[in-house]
């Protein structure tokens, strides 16, 4: 049917006189019928994407994109005087992820489906997302953040299963959004959901009883761990969705006819980071119930699961108490028991292999690398490390299992949703090929002397940044100058992205115009990122970010060349609109800790320059465009590691030893920061930068600072600037999700 009569009827009037909101669930509404007369992809074998997190952002635009229908229907109605654009932003953002981790989740499914896999994801139906941003009196305040009211892409299934949790039988709900794949396939993400749940829990803020499990079970996303009762509701959160997971799977496997004994010939379960690795002994209790025996069972589990690693910071390589996992799920301890059993004798009683240690905890990330087939980093150096460092007593007794997976972002939501006049300059240049395959774009080198294209895309940059910065009028009142150098940094706030060495940046660059030293050209440095509630560092660093742009925007002598900015509440939204309008992308982890970043991979599609560290998926990066076109800095992997394991890092050496130091760190507790912000807080990131700095942000400090400076110099040749940011346009394709898909299903997954 024609979009316009389809859309009338379902608004029961004509759409020039609805209202955008109205406008909106009539769209949602005609997204979901176009959705369920998609069949879902089938196969011989199917995949099953199980993460605590699925960070899909708004979901209109990309339905609309991948149904092949946006243009017609941004078209249509802008004939009726309404704007497409207005309408999506109706969506309230499911934030049913942290970052990178949830993101990748979502981008994966993307590609699965666009490849034509039968692939689905299992996650949870977090009533409230990670919580909402605001800022007040200068610092962080988290509000709920919920999602679920007005019309969204949740279809109720009405499928359930009974799960039982500290001895007690609850009944799930399964809810599910259809994932439409580019021009047309579809798989399904499976959110599982308690119908007791109840948000009249929620007290001051987003605190609440976290005891009361049939009230909280899905309520939030991880809520904050740093007590007791919040780590034991995780494990109640986690055996929740795997019981889940794997009833369903077995249910799916049954309904096909296929025998139990050939999971493994049918089924491929992806372990996304620890938080899903109960689904391992579950599994394996469920095929004895039906009557295999632990050893089978244990074999077919293993041949069914792949684990991907995500991180090398302790704190997220999951470890359960024992005690808990009691009180939680007495039925699975005597299958952990069993594999702890198994392993204890094959490797002798080995303490770095155990999965029970002798503290009484159990090593989530040890259980899931002896019983899945394969075992995942997420960029080559990750792997590198986790081969010879972290993980490095399971490499040496199963190095086949070790693979890497270089991450990578989906293309339609990265480019095609977020910066349309790019992509559709690419189509301009080289065919639509691209937009299938990504690889395409090198094709865009063919006009590296072009300067008519070269002018093209500075223009889209520029219409870009007028974009972002009415965007930031309009939403936080601050006022962006679209002729600066605008330089990002949006992630989420964590002490080893090191957004306190940008924070230290910005005040060398506020001393310097102090002193008569001014940029040729102004420069605008962009923040965004949540902090997590319990971090208190972390917080610390936004009072600085948000106390220094108070002090620097409103000194006319400095802000006319240097101004600071934080976006309110960091989320994908907000990233389609400031990604396309960077100049210069900030990856400055400290070397090693990155695990791969996928930031990094958009904002060099989007045509910004990269300045960051040899870290992740930097690495990559920098192999791909030649060091003429990124700039990177810092101390490497192998020198920071060395550092750590020889405790050869002290802050102190490099404060007393640097003037720029210490006139950079000493300007956080001076008498003009002191009349804006909190003096606890400030004290105690100045502190902890001179007495502590865990991830060394004073190591690189220096260099940091000069080859920014030469970043923002070498912005002015700005013929070399645009081809320094059509190459890493040219050289993206390498980071699509397409590509990081067929590696998953070549290596692990085999589905066809
Ligand atoms: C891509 C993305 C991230 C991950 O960013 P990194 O720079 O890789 O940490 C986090 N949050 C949102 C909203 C994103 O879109």
């Amino acid at each position: 049917m024609n979009l316009k009569k389809e859309l009338t009827s379902l608004l029961n009037q004509p759409i020039k006189n609805a209202t955008d909101s109205q406008l909106y669930e009539a769209v949602v509404s005609l997204v979901k019928n176009r959705n369920a007369e998609i069949p879902a992809v089938t196969g011989d074998k199917k995949l099953y994407y199980i993460s605590a997190e699925f960070l899909i952002g708004r979901q209109l635009g990309k339905n609309l994109i991948n149904l092949g229908l946006y243009d017609e229907m941004k078209q249509m109605l802008a004939e009726e005087g309404k704007d497409l654009s207005s309408i999506e932003q109706m969506e309230s953002e499911p934030s049913l992820g942290n970052g990178g981790l949830g993101r990748l989740a979502a981008c994966f499914l993307d590609s699965i489906a666009t490849l034509d896999m039968a692939g689905d994801g299992i996650g949870l139906n977090y009533h409230f997302g990670l919580f909402r941003q605001k800022f007040e009196n200068n610092r962080q305040v988290e509000v709920p953040d919920e999602w679920l009211t007005g019309k969204n892409f949740l279809i109720d299934t009405g499928v359930s299963f009974p799960v039982e949790l500290a001895g007690k039988t609850y009944q799930s709900h399964m809810y599910d959004l259809d994932v439409i794949g580019y021009h047309g396939n579809k798989n399904r993400l499976h959110l599982f959901d308690l119908d007791s749940v109840d948000a009249s829990i929620i007290k001051d803020g987003i605190s609440f009883d976290k005891a009361d499990i049939e009230k909280n079970l899905t309520l939030f996303l991880y809520p904050d761990d740093s007590d007791d009762a919040g780590r034991k509701l995780r494990i109640y959160q986690q055996y929740f969705m795997v019981s889940n997971a794997a009833q369903l799977i077995l249910k799916e496997e049954k309904e096909k006819g296929h025998s139990l004994r050939d999971l493994g010939r049918h089924v491929a379960i992806q372990i996304n980071d620890t938080h899903p690795s109960m689904v391992i002994p579950e599994l394996i209790r469920l095929l004895i119930n039906e009557g295999i025996t632990f050893k089978e069972a244990a074999m077919i589990v293993t041949d069914v699961c792949g684990y991907t690693n995500h991180t090398i910071l302790a704190e997220a390589l999951e470890k359960w108490p024992l005690d808990y996992m009691l009180e939680v799920v007495p039925q699975l301890m005597p299958i952990i028991e069993g594999l702890d059993y198994v392993v204890s004798t094959a490797y002798h009683g080995n303490p770095d292999l155990a999965i029970i240690d002798h503290d009484n905890r159990i090593h989530m990330a040890r259980m899931d690398m002896h019983f899945s087939h394969s075992i995942n980093g997420v960029a080559a150096l990750h792997t590198e490390i986790l081969k010879n460092q972290e993980l490095k007593p399971f490499y040496d007794i199963y190095p086949s299992k070790f693979n890497n997976k270089t991450n990578g972002i989906t293309f339609r939501r990265w480019i095609m949703h977020c910066n349309p006049a790019l992509a559709s300059l690419f189509d301009q240049m080289i065919g639509t090929e691209w937009r299938k395959n990504a690889d395409q774009l090198e094709r865009l080198l063919d006009h590296y002397n072009d300067e008519w294209f070269l002018d093209r895309l500075d223009e889209i940059k520029h219409d870009n940044k007028v974009r972002f910065a009415q965007y930031m009028k309009k939403s936080q009142n601050v006022d962006i100058d679209p002729d600066s150098i605008i330089d990002i940094q949006i992630k989420r706030m964590h002490e080893y992205k090191r957004q306190q060495m940008n924070v230290l940046y910005v005040i060398y660059k506020y001393l310097q115009i102090k002193a008569g030293n001014v940029p040729t050209r102004p420069i605008t440095v962009v923040f965004g990122g949540k902090a997590a509630p319990a971090y208190y560092q972390a917080k610390c660093v936004i009072h600085a970010i948000l106390c220094l742009s108070q002090l620097i925007n409103n000194d006319p002598e400095v802000s006319r060349y240097l101004k600071v900015v934080m976006i309110e509440n960091y989320n994908i939204s907000k990233a389609e609109l400031a990604i396309p309008a960077s100049d210069v992308s900030e990856q400055i982890s400290l070397a090693s800790k990155e695990a791969s970043g996928t930031g990094n991979m958009k904002f060099m599609l989007n045509g910004a320059v990269t300045l960051g560290t040899n870290d992740g998926a930097n690495v990559e990066i920098a192999q791909l465009v030649g060091k003429e076109n990124i700039y990177t800095f810092g101390k490497s992997s192998d020198e920071v590691i060395n550092l750590y394991n020889t405790n050869g890092y002290h802050a102190s050496d490099y404060y007393n030893g640097s003037e720029l130091i210490r006139n950079c760190i000493d300007l956080l507790t001076s008498e003009e920061m002191l009349a804006i912000g909190d003096k606890t807080m400030l004290n105690d990131l100045r502190d902890n930068l001179i007495n502590k700095d865990w991830f060394m942000t004073l190591l690189d400090l220096e260099e940091y600072c000069n080859v920014k400076d030469q970043v923002f110099r070498e912005y002015e040749d700005r013929g070399a600037w645009k081809r320094k940011a059509l190459v890493n346009i040219a050289k993206s394709g390498f980071f699509s999700s397409d590509r990081t898909i067929e590696e998953y299903n070549r290596d692990i997954w085999h589905l066809k």
